[in-house]
């Protein structure tokens, strides 16, 4: 029987506070979870390991038009519901395997949806300013590189980051202007691989199916400190637009990568001689992390979004459209027995992500919600979205 360890994609959800624009708005919380209880039964029977929370948005607009939505409950596999920085619960089991999937030669994905305003930015922790310091992707930065002390007498390290986000169906690289500082990084060999021409950027998949982005800045890094800078000068120069719902919204999806190449040492001993050879060869490995801070889920009409706005509400659509169909294929395990087609190629986003969803790798979709009342509509789709997606 399938269960959530060897299920490609898991969905987490991740609750917000209330925050201090919706209390002066006078909105109340409509959103509740129930953990679940671990009773052997129930984890049979939902599919799902020791913990079965449920989500139940039982949803009611105060405001006018009255639109009553009724009771809804769904499943997941975690829900997460405090406020502040992503918990660690959430990041040991949610995103602690991808990192340790990482070193095996795993790629992964982490995939952060929700309207805007939901908490996107600060959960990924790709804003420039909270959730920056304590969000996921530093989490991910603190536990590669404590692995990579712990490991580095025995194995070789190369560590290369992207950034880059899809407007308008168009990649855009955000480290184009970023050089590590040279005094810095004099001595050795970290600082940028690839300068991107004028070319526009183009994804491409190699002959053994690895998807590469010609055209995009690459850059060593080998502390910790240089990885922090890669994502902070990124996450400065996301585009962000503005809409009636959030003026610093981003109509983009943003996509900080990381990739980890490791030359292994394999030492063996021959009979009768007890020192290890040094010269036996290496094993090599290489796997990449995508952490991934989706556009705004609402729907373009909600945003009042009018001409240029409007066309690329319905762009980001687009990319969002095509990755439920995808992430909904790759969770169907009937679908995926008949060999039925993955639509990786209807958007930039699912082609870009195409090696790194499903197939040997590991997914895991965060949705984000408002608990606001005036927001229970669009949490009702958001999530939808993410129960299609289990
Ligand atoms: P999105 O990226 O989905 O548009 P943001 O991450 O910008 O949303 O969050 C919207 C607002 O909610 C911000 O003011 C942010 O500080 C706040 N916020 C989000 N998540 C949390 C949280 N877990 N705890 C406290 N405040 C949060
Ligand atoms: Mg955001």
């Amino acid at each position: 029987m399938e269960t959530s360890e060897n299920c490609s994609v898991k969905v987490a959800v991740q609750v917000r506070p209330l925050i201090a624009d919706e209390r002066l708005q006078g909105c109340t919380d409509c959103v509740s979870v129930t953990p679940g209880k671990p009773q052997s039964e129930l984890i049979k029977a939902l599919n799902r390991n020791h913990f079965c929370p449920k989500v139940f948005a039982s949803v009611m607009v105060p405001y006018p038009p009255k639109v009553q939505i009724g009771t809804h409950s769904f499943t997941f596999d975690h829900v997460y519901g405090s406020g502040g920085a992503p918990s660690s619960a959430m990041f040991e089991e949610c995103i602690a395997p991808l990192v340790d999937g990482l070193f095996q030669g795993y790629n992964g994905t982490v995939l952060a949806y929700g309207q805007t305003g939901s908490g996107k930015t600060y959960t990924m922790g790709t804003g420039s300013k909270d959730g920056s310091q304590t969000g996921l992707i530093p989490q991910v930065m603190d536990a590669l590189f404590s692995k990579i002390e712990t490991l580095k007498n025995q194995t070789e390290f190369h560590l290369q980051v992207s950034f880059i986000e899809i407007l308008k169906e168009e990649v855009r690289d955000l480290l184009d202007s970023v050089s590590l500082n040279k005094a810095e990084n004099g001595n050795g060999h970290a600082g940028k691989v690839t300068t991107p021409g004028r070319q526009p950027i183009q994804i491409r998949e190699t002959s053994n199916g690895a998807i590469t982005l010609a055209g995009t800045t690459e850059i060593y890094v080998r502390t910790l400190q240089e990885m922090a800078t890669c994502l902070e000068q990124g996450s400065l120069s996301r585009a962000t637009g503005s809409t009636n719902m959030n003026n610093q919204s981003s109509r983009s999806h943003a996509i900080f990568t990381i990739t980890l190449e490791q030359m292994r040492k394999i030492q063996s001993v021959f009979p009768g001689n007890d020192t290890p050879d040094e010269d036996m060869g290496e094993e090599y490995f290489c796997a990449k992390l995508h952490l991934v801070d989706l556009a705004g889920s609402e729907r373009a009409k909600r945003t009042g979004s009018y001409g240029v706005r409007l066309k690329e509400g319905i762009h980001i659509n687009k990319g969002l459209l095509a990755l439920g169909n995808v992430i909904s294929a790759l969770g169907d395990e009937k679908k995926r027995k008949e060999g039925v087609h993955v639509p990786y190629r209807d958007s930039k986003l699912t082609r870009l992500l195409q090696d790194s969803l499903g197939g040997n790798s590991k997914t895991v979709m965060i949705a984000c919600i408002s608990p606001a009342d005036i927001n229970a509509e669009e949490t009702l789709n958001t999530l939808k979205y993410a129960n299609r997606a289990r």
